[in-house]
């Protein structure tokens, strides 16, 4: 490359117009700086010198614009239509069929509408965004529907939890900084980051009844509350690039939110009474009597009832009406049954009982579930009461052992067998080995 030269002739065979210049001193025509300072330089046409940072630094803006060309295109040019949406997330996501059917809807209709307010720029279509609110237990999916979407729509996307948000003032993290992480999920790429996907858990920990508030902060939610809802209505925010504070010196990146879709998650629990409740004023013989009373609530009827949830039910709960307002398609997501949790561990695509199969691959053994052990493990997941999120914990414990054994091993051809009983007894390897029979 570059190499300083006795004298002032010209590297590149062009005739003497560009090259690298030697020991004469040239100053670069874009940063000013001199050869001295940076070393050498390319000469262009009439006395232009450019150094090797500037050389960079252009590089890196090419590099952006033409992320920037792609990702438009690659995001916006094809929107998948509500059935395939549905069918993407049929892979990752069991069961929750109300959730999926209202989201796939509702994603495409906002992708379409940005598509088409981008493509026709004097469109006085307004956009109407169509932000989710997902009402479920703890572990039935929410954040994993919410991910698989950006998943299929590639686009960035981020997760913050409302506890930890605060007004600004108060200790804790400041609403910025969830659209911080949505551009950084983004490489910094603020087109990107303003089509792209924020999850918001734990919204109805918010709710200004709410009792479980610290006083550390915003002490009614509602402030919080406000704060979430400009975000969600669409505003201009000065993100700080470092995260953290504001400082009235930091410089801040500006981040339209207009058009990131929002997706907002609560278990909202006893939500169910609420949905009774209204039930019981307006419906004639549904468990009217026993509305305030609160029964013991079957798992049959808390799906009836959590399938109805509508957002007043929302509003009726504690979370201010304006913001509710802005979360237009209400989901409701089920509890996970026995049957789903041994589903999830062997159907999604990423499946825990998979991902243990293709470690043993890689050791150049075959590994197998039985069913009576999938059900085992689901039965002791949902003990838990995390739903499946407690499956991946339950199943290191079974596999711990068995983990740590296997690069040790002669494993060519081995197969192991995993049932009811390794579930119950944490086994070694020895005894989960399938033995075969001797060939005669
Ligand atoms: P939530 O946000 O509702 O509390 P998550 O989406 O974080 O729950 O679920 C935790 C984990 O449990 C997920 O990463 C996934 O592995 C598994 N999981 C939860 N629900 C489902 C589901 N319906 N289908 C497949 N896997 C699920």
């Amino acid at each position: 490359m570059a190499k300083n030269r006795d004298d002032d002739t010209n590297a590149a065979s062009d005739g003497g117009n560009s090259g690298f210049r030697g020991r004469k001193v040239t100053t670069c025509s874009f940063c000013g700086k001199t050869s001295r300072e940076v070393g050498p330089m390319v000469e262009g046409p009439s006395e232009v010198y450019i150094c090797a940072n500037c050389v960079d630094l252009c590089q890196n803006i090419f590099r952006q614009e033409r992320r920037r060309v792609t990702s438009v295109s690659n995001a916006l040019s094809e929107v998948p239509s509500p059935r395939e949406i549905n069918e993407f997330l049929d892979q990752y996501v069991i069961g929750q069929r109300i959730a999926k059917r209202s989201l796939s809807v509702a994603v495409h209709s906002h992708y379409k509408r940005l598509l088409h307010a981008e493509t026709e720029h004097e469109s006085d279509v307004e956009l109407d965004k169509s932000n989710i609110l997902f009402v479920g237990p703890t572990g039935s999916g929410k954040t994993l529907m919410a991910r698989t979407l950006a998943r299929i729509l590639k686009v960035p996307f981020a997760i913050g939890d409302a506890t930890t948000l605060t007004e600004a003032g108060y200790v804790g993290e400041d609403v910025e900084n969830l659209l911080l992480k949505l551009l950084q999920a983004a490489d910094y790429d603020v087109e990107a980051a303003q089509r792209g996907i924020i999850y918001i858990d734990e919204v109805d920990k918010v709710g200004k009844t709410s009792s479980n508030v610290s006083i550390t902060r915003d002490v009614s939610g509602e402030g919080v509350q406000q704060s979430l809802l400009k975000m969600l209505e669409g505003t201009v925010a000065n993100v700080p690039p470092q995260g953290g504070r504001k400082h009235p010196e930091q410089q801040y990146i500006q981040i339209d939110t207009r058009n990131i879709l929002f997706i907002c998650g609560g278990t909202f629990v006893g939500i169910e009474d609420v949905i009774r409740r209204r039930l019981g004023k307006t419906r004639i013989g549904f468990t009217a009597g026993s509305a305030d009373t609160t029964p013991h609530t079957s798992q049959m009827e808390r799906h009836e009832l959590l399938s109805q949830v509508t957002a007043a039910d929302i509003v009726e709960y504690g979370m201010i009406p304006e913001l509710v307002g802005r979360l237009p398609v209400v989901s409701p997501l089920m509890p996970l049954d026995a049957e789903a949790l041994a589903m999830i561990l062997t159907e999604p695509k990423n499946a825990l009982s998979r991902q243990f199969q293709h470690m043993f691959a890689l050791e150049g053994a075959k590994l197998e579930f039985t069913e009576e052990a999938l059900h085992a493990i689901a039965k002791k997941a949902l003990e838990r009461s995390t739903g499946a999120r407690a499956q991946r914990a339950v199943m290191e414990e079974i596999m711990l052992d068995m983990m740590y054994e296997l690069p040790d091993l002669d494993n060519e051809g081995a197969e192991y067998v995993i049932d009811a009983d390794a579930v119950a007894n944490r086994r070694t390897l020895k005894h989960t080995r399938k033995v075969r029979k001797e060939s005669a």
